[in-house]
């Protein structure tokens, strides 16, 4: 059976036992147990594994990425295509989330009660989120920050600024095409040593995906407040009204106007890339995965994936931003305060900027999101009425911000001539 089937059946087992769990039994001690004890734990060692690999994963790919293209004047031409797709495109989803929620208008469909009931229930939650983000630098110092001071201290710590570890990679790599050929090639013969033993590790971890993505699925079903679902239901619907035209429409577009290729075909062929990303919720981790997929089945060339996709998975955050426009105007809406159309125009600006800057783990945009609405004075701790549904619509946008990676990766990789397998 193939990889994708396997994770396939633990997806949809997952999903309908934890479903039937929270209609029978949510509350009971074994399920809690089980939560607890089996699930929560298989679902972050499945997670911990693949996101352990991520920055050598990114130093290596992307060095070496960068080494192989070689000439300078091709890397300016296709770093600058590739940082141009993502804001134009992300800018785009933005839109669409913007236009949906203008016209929908989900935050006039929430009762004063729900409002009050759901603000009570995530309060604590809120409360802590806040105070994160208010630890959280955004603005000038993040572009200062790019250039790590030290670029250890960068990665060492539980949140890693991976935009710092993007530059040292890539200043690494443009200087291995500026030395000696052959002192270069002792570094790159290391470089794609530490990149092969990062997939094959992957590769060990990916076995485990079938029963950590059922883990994973399992912990967020049985638990998954599904009143919640109802209560929500017009907001959640506008997000996922956007995500499905973004990724149905836009992507298809581009796909076959600029990577001249089948939409259709595409899908098929990074389903297992799909399915990671919505059960981990994470584009980092899903990061080994595009890879490899980008690759094998795509036929992307190498430079072309490690470059792209590392940048990407970082940079690249289409899902995101359409959530963070939708999420901020909702709660504009709900919270009655008034968003005039330059209001709006900044909500589109911060939404590229803080999808960008948005680490690739579940709930990574979270605290940048609760920043933009302190920014345009709507109450921060609104954040509170949305947490309940977060996961869910995170496991889409996550789906969204990695197969927008691969179809960036998909025109660049055509722009430079190479042609893709069919
Ligand atoms: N979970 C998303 C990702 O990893 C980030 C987010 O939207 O919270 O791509």
């Amino acid at each position: 059976m193939s990889r994708h089937s396997k994770i396939f059946i633990g997806l949809i087992s997952g999903a309908i036992l934890g479903v039937i769990i929270n209609f029978t039994s949510k509350d009971s001690f074994v399920t809690t147990f089980i939560q607890t004890y089996i699930t929560d734990p298989l679902g972050k060692i499945f997670l911990n594994f693949l996101i352990m690999m991520v920055i050598p994963l990114v130093f290596a790919s992307l060095s070496l990425g960068v080494a192989q293209i070689g000439d300078l004047k091709k890397l300016g031409r296709i770093g600058f295509r590739t940082i141009a797709y993502f804001i134009i495109v992300t800018t785009f989803a933005v839109v669409i989330g913007l236009v949906l929620v203008n016209v929908i208008r989900p935050g006039d469909y929430l009762p004063q009660e729900t409002k009050t009931s759901l603000m009570d229930s995530f309060k604590t939650q809120a409360t802590e989120i806040k105070s994160a983000t208010e630890k959280t630098e955004f603005g000038i110092q993040t572009l200062v920050n790019i250039i790590p001071r030290n670029p250890v201290a960068a990665i060492a710590k539980p949140n890693p600024d991976m935009l710092a570890l993007i530059f040292f990679s890539l200043i690494v790599g443009i200087s291995l095409t500026l030395i000696d050929k052959e002192k270069a090639n002792t570094l790159i013969k290391i470089l794609e040593a530490i990149n092969d033993v990062t997939v094959k590790v992957i590769n060990i971890a990916m076995k485990l995906a079938p029963y950590g993505v059922f883990a994973l699925i399992f912990s967020v079903t049985s638990r998954f407040g599904f009143d919640l679902l109802v209560a929500l239901s017009m907001y959640v619907l506008t997000v996922l009204l956007g995500l499905t035209l973004h990724f149905l429409g836009t992507f298809s577009l581009l796909l076959k106007l600029l990577a001249k290729y089948n939409p259709i075909k595409f899908f098929k062929k990074i389903e297992t890339v799909v399915l990671t990303a919505f059960s981990t919720s994470s584009s980092s981790a899903t990061l080994p995965t595009t890879i490899s997929v980008s690759q094998t089945n795509l036929g992307i060339p190498t430079q072309i994936t490690g470059f792209v996709l590392p940048l990407g998975a970082t940079m690249n955050m289409n899902g995101t931003a359409l959530f963070e426009g939708v999420t901020v105007l909702f709660l504009a809406q709900v919270f009655g305060v008034h968003l005039s159309f330059g209001v709006q125009l900044i909500v589109v600006l911060m939404s590229v900027l803080t999808a960008i800057g948005s680490a690739g783990v579940p709930s990574g945009s979270i605290p940048l999101l609760v920043m933009v609405l302190a920014m345009i004075n709507v109450p921060p701790e609104g954040i509170a009425i949305i947490l309940g549904v977060d996961r869910i619509l995170d496991m889409c946008r996550t789906v969204l911000n990695v197969s927008g990676d691969i179809t960036c990766a998909a025109y660049i990789a055509k722009t430079e001539g190479y042609e893709l397998k069919q």
